[in-house]
């Protein structure tokens, strides 16, 4: 399988090239050249298989013509060491559970294949990846690349301004993984990051890549919770009208999902839940796309002004608006909205979202036509908001047990004035 830019101004790319470069030399976004399907007996079947068998099958249409099938068999397995349970909330609103991985977000399915797949292709030769964090790429990237053989991690992040729960989540790892602790903003960590990949002096001495969340060996992986989420709710004869949300900030996670509805994954329509961050919402509304800054929410990792993805979602659908708007619909959310959601379902079901799956909730509950099922990703879980969350409900969310034997390992972190300069010279010693 080939891969093309979404600018259309980069010559195709192999898997290997795709996955070791993340962005085309146009700044473009690698897509498959193709797409797919996936046969009906599959889906008819479906509702009797179990999530690795479901996901493997999804993972050889993607990767299955460049990726040993052994390997990738070995790959999934490895990626989904955990489950993505449905949740009843409601009698007609699920909740996709993303959130059973070691850092407790979905970002670590995406995470974990890539590095695994990186590791594949990286061919003996160690293989340095330099990640800018302002808090949770930081730790999904770090967990998901321990361990993995022939790949080293820096995670540069701003001193003071991750909260200490994030932190301890990639600071008290060690082995592979590198915390860089910069003084400076996140802004800053980014920039030391862009000049190291365009710096021809260290790039001849180390071998650099990124884990951008754009890479398609972390992006269409997220595909194959959609397919387990469609297979449970088949066991439980929920399937027929399913409409699926996804609380949505660069758009990765829902276009993961529409790629699977591509391969023939019946859900009837997506919708996109933003909190007040609502560019995407707007766009389907006038069919204006238009970026500006993000604003600060209780939803913090949907703070996008403007999706990367976005350019994905334009390509899939041929630049068609109103193709787009046949398949996906959009809400938007204000935090007071957003805490009053968190309160409400608390209080009602018993059910505790975190702050972004309390926005995929709402949409659903605002935006079910009769007959139909909503399933809603709940992307996190609740404690890693715990201040949020306990102001909200008034009660304490309690810490799973991953999540304290971070907070009592030992940190480790090198601290680094913000300059280039001194960045350099940290990497060439190394
Ligand atoms: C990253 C993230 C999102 C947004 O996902 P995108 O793929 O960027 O749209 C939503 N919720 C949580 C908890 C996240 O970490």
């Amino acid at each position: 399988m080939m891969y093309y830019s979404t600018n259309g101004k980069a010559p195709l790319a192999t898997l290997e090239k795709a996955v070791v470069k993340g962005l085309a030399e146009d700044r473009g976004l690698y897509m498959p050249e193709s797409i797919r399907p996936l046969p009906g007996i599959f889906f008819e079947n479906i509702g009797e298989m179990d999530f690795r068998e479901v996901a493997c099958a999804a993972a050889y249409a993607f990767f299955g013509e460049d990726v040993d099938r052994d390997v990738l068999h070995d790959i999934v397995y490895d990626t989904l060491s955990f489950d993505c349970p449905v949740a009843k909330v409601d009698d007609d609103i699920y909740a996709l559970e993303l959130f059973h991985g070691p850092t407790l977000a979905f970002k670590d399915v995406g995470a974990r294949f890539m590095a695994r797949l990186l590791s594949y292709f990286s061919s003996g030769e160690q293989l340095n990846v330099l990640v800018a964090t302002s808090g949770d790429t930081g730790s999904a990237v770090a967990n998901g690349f321990l361990d993995v053989e022939g790949i080293h991690v820096y995670v540069l992040y701003p001193k003071g301004k991750v909260s200490p729960i994030q932190e301890c989540q990639f600071t008290t790892l060690g082995r592979n993984i590198t915390a860089l602790e910069i003084d400076g903003v996140f802004d800053d960590c980014q920039a030391l990051v862009k000049n190291a990949f365009m710096d021809d002096e260290l790039n001849a001495a180390m071998r650099l890549t990124s884990a951008n969340s754009i890479n398609v060996a972390r992006f269409l992986p997220q595909a194959f919770y959609y397919f387990w989420g469609y297979a449970q709710m088949k066991k439980l004869d929920l399937a027929d009208q399913l409409v699926v949300c996804t609380p949505s900030g660069n758009f990765g996670n829902i276009c993961a999902g529409l790629f699977a509805k591509r391969m023939g994954l019946p859900v009837k329509r997506f919708i996109a839940a933003n909190n007040a961050n609502c560019v995407f919402f707007d766009y389907l509304r006038t069919g204006v796309y238009d970026p500006r800054p993000s604003i600060q929410t209780i939803a913090n990792a949907m703070d996008v002004g403007d999706p990367s993805n976005f350019a994905r979602i334009l390509d899939l659908y041929g630049h068609d608006h109103a193709a787009i708007c046949s398949d996906i619909s959009g809400a938007t959310y204000s935090d007071e909205q957003i805490g009053e959601t968190i309160r409400e379902v608390f209080d009602r079901t018993g059910y505790l979202c975190d702050p972004h799956g309390a926005c995929g909730y709402r949409a659903l509950s605002e935006g079910l036509a009769p007959g139909e099922t909503g399933l809603f990703c709940e992307t996190a879980h609740p404690a890693k908001f715990k201040d949020t969350v306990d102001a909200i409900t008034g009660s304490s969310v309690e810490i799973p047990a991953r999540l304290r034997a971070f907070m009592e390992g030992r940190v480790e972190r090198t601290p680094l004035p913000k300059d280039y300069a001194s960045f350099k010279e940290y990497l060439m010693a190394r």
